[in-house]
């Protein structure tokens, strides 16, 4: 059995009906267990910054799929849930991004592993760390806690966890 964390993003309404599908969606897939699931957080958006805030959560998975075989059910569900790609790092109704698998590092098929910005950003790391506080990063056993501890002041206080309205 494999082990994945995967991160979970939508900021396009309804963003919680998104979050919720997605996660319902993942574990129904025959093939995947959802083990342990963060607590959603509620994100300032990154890299492109006129769009809404993002919800935001991590979760750890066990499945028997290969890991190329998990991104094209990642991608089948953000496809269902109606993901359009048209502005880059835009607004997305769904945005299902492997961070880690087992404990591999290579890049396959367009598929890079660990995610290739994963140490850079909050809205991933601060979740990583609520569910897998031991989790070290492959060959160089960085582990995300000395990454977070990288990440700025400010850029962590964009990253709340999220209270209903
Ligand atoms: P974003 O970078 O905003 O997540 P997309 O979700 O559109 O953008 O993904 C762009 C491409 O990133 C996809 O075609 C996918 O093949 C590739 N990719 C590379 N590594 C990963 C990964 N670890 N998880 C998900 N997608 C990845
Ligand atoms: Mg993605």
């Amino acid at each position: 059995m494999n082990v994945a964390y995967i991160s979970l993003g939508s900021n396009i309404e309804p963003r919680e009906q998104y979050m919720e599908d997605a996660l319902k969606k993942l574990e129904a897939h025959k093939d995947i267990t959802i083990v342990t699931k963060s607590t959603i957080y509620e994100t300032a958006p990154v890299d492109y910054l006129e769009q809404d805030q993002f919800l935001n959560m991590v979760i750890e998975v066990e499945t028997s799929l290969k890991n190329i075989e998990l991104l094209h059910a990642c991608q089948q569900i953000e496809n269902e849930l109606g993901r359009e790609r048209t502005i880059d790092k835009g607004p997305r109704t769904m945005d299902l991004d492997i961070l880690l698998f087992n404990c591999e590092n290579r890049e396959i098929e367009g598929l890079r592993i660990p995610h290739p910005r994963l140490h850079e950003r909050a809205f991933i790391l601060i979740p990583l760390f609520e569910i897998a506080p031991e989790l070290a990063l492959p060959t160089s056993g960085v582990l995300i806690e000395d990454l977070l501890h990288k990440i700025s002041e400010k850029e962590k206080a964009s990253v709340v966890k999220w209270e209903k309205a």
